[in-house]
């Protein structure tokens, strides 16, 4: 096997690495011949541009079924500060904003068992026909798990059904880490990683795009965050579908996790590590409300080129303590990807430059 400063050197002309050299690169190689070998692979297909978009957030209900322990977010319904939305203020939401040039709404939620299946589908249907110029990216596979469960009808009709309201596009939330020794720990009530893999090949199937996320910096190990982006990796080469990977730090404030978080060097690491270990999927996103702005400009450094955009009300990484903003204007977006010396490039949700 090459050493790990040859295995970071070659990733750069696309090199596909095995688990045991991904694995070899993640504990071994340096950091900066990483974070070199990261840059490069992202330069020769993106050069300095990096990608943001105009987009609003839309979180819908906090009531959740379930108690996944790193979550902030999710209350009991009845519990204090407990909502669910109803249809005239979400498109109140969007209304309200019509006046700026929003490409995507993305729209994500608890498991609120008193929300009935029409009103996912009229939630879709109202975000779409409020803002038609907008892609409306919406509910995690574990929502679509949820709902096909919940009513026994399966994954591909609730995906055929959102479609047909107007869903464009499926986020990559709910992902975690696939490990199922972790999933008893962290979100016994979650779907299996296997079960979200099979509703993101189900969206691929019906042409529906998806992203990819991997919540890290608590308990997992090197191993298992290898092995979750390697099952990414083979879902891609079957279906091409997915759009962009999203690593998520853990946020640990306000969850019975009490987990540390990773640090910087742990963040940029894996940045680099996702890269070059996931050479079918396109984007690599430094999501900055989790990572922060100044990791997230650090990350564009190490291979990511996607800093996501301007969200206005994000709710669910500010319930776990994210000490960012609640949004960002386009000024600011561009602002802070020059300062890192890259350029800003508007996308919309397909990353069609606009
Ligand atoms: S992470 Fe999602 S599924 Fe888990 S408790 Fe929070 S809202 Fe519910």
């Amino acid at each position: 096997m090459d050493t790990p400063r040859k295995n970071a050197d070659a990733s750069g002309a696309g090199r596909r690495f095995s688990r045991g050299e991904a694995l070899e690169l993640a504990g071994e190689a340096g950091l900066h011949d990483l974070c070199e070998a990261g840059l490069r692979a992202r330069l020769a297909r993106f050069g300095h541009k990096a990608y943001y978009v105009y987009n609003q957030h839309l979180n819908f209900t906090n009531v959740c079924r379930n108690a996944c322990r790193f979550c902030a977010f999710s209350k009991r319904a009845g519990e204090a500060g407990a909502y669910a939305m109803d249809l005239k203020t979400a498109r109140s939401k969007i209304e309200s904003r019509l006046g700026e040039p929003i490409r995507e709404i993305h729209i994500v939620g608890g498991l609120n068992p008193e929300l009935p299946y029409d009103y996912y589908l009229d939630l879709v249907e109202t975000a779409k026909t409020a803002r038609p110029d907008a892609v409306v990216k919406a509910f995690t596979a574990v929502e679509v798990a949820h709902l096909a469960d919940t009513y026994g009808i399966g994954d591909k009709r609730v995906l055929s059904d959102l479609r047909s309201a107007g869903l464009g596009m499926l986020p990559g939330g709910g992902a975690e880490v696939f490990a199922p020794e972790l999933r008893a720990i962290l979100c016994p009530e979650k779907v299996t990683g296997a079960r979200w893999l099979a509703v993101h090949e189900t969206a691929h199937e019906l042409g529906i795009p998806t992203n990819a996320t991997m919540l890290f910096g608590h308990i997992e190990n090197w191993e298992q965050r290898i092995d979750h982006l390697l099952a990414l990796r083979d879902l891609q080469d079957k279906t091409g579908g997915f759009n962009c990977f999203i690593p998520l730090p853990y946020q640990p404030g306000g969850n019975p996790l009490a987990a540390k978080g990773p640090d910087g060097v742990d963040l940029i690491r894996l940045m680099a590590v996702s890269r070059l270990a996931l050479d079918n999927i396109p984007h690599l996103k430094a999501y900055w409300v989790y990572c922060g702005v100044k990791a997230a400009q650090m990350a564009l450094w190490a291979g990511a080129d996607d800093f996501d955009g301007t969200l206005i009300e994000e709710n669910i990484g500010h319930a776990a303590g994210a000490d960012t903003p609640k949004g960002l204007t386009v000024a600011e977006l561009k602002q802070y990807i020059a300062a890192a010396g890259f350029t800003p490039v508007e996308r919309d949700t397909f990353f069609n430059e606009v």
